[in-house]
């Protein structure tokens, strides 16, 4: 069911610990860690605890949540020094734009130059 934990889902397994991560921060609603393959400079991922296969599902179903989840991106910015040089923040949704791990996860990309449009 959305919003509880599944087992098969490694994300879930982050937020419980059972999954080693390097995370950088964590909230009550939020946990956001280093991206295993990371793709810039600064490459964390911000996830909400409650598991949710997209950011569409989680919107609908705790949008304060959804509102935490980008208000840490902005901690993180802030943390990482790159409010100013720029970063980005992208939701993956679907296998044809890219997910690949179907717990909702903002990424934070910043501290190079970053393309538009992205590929
Ligand atoms: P997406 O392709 O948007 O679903 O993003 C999933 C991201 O999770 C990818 O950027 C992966 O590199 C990252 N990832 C996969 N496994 C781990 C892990 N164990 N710890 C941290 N990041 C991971
Ligand atoms: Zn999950």
């Amino acid at each position: 069911m959305a919003g509880e934990p599944q087992a098969d889902c490694l994300f879930c397994k982050i937020v419980a610990g059972e999954v080693p991560a390097t995370i950088v921060r964590e909230t009550e609603t939020t946990v956001a860690f280093r991206d295993i393959n990371p793709q810039a400079p600064t490459h964390v991922l911000v996830i909400p605890k409650t598991h949710y296969p997209n950011a569409a599902s989680l919107a609908a179903a705790e949008p304060q949540v959804i509102a935490d989840i980008l208000g840490e991106s902005r901690e993180v910015a802030a943390a990482e020094q790159i409010e100013d040089t720029g970063y980005r923040v992208v939701f993956n949704t679907g296998a044809g734009a890219g997910q690949t791990v179907f717990h909702a996860h903002l990424h934070v990309l910043g501290g190079r130059g970053l393309q538009w449009p992205p590929g």
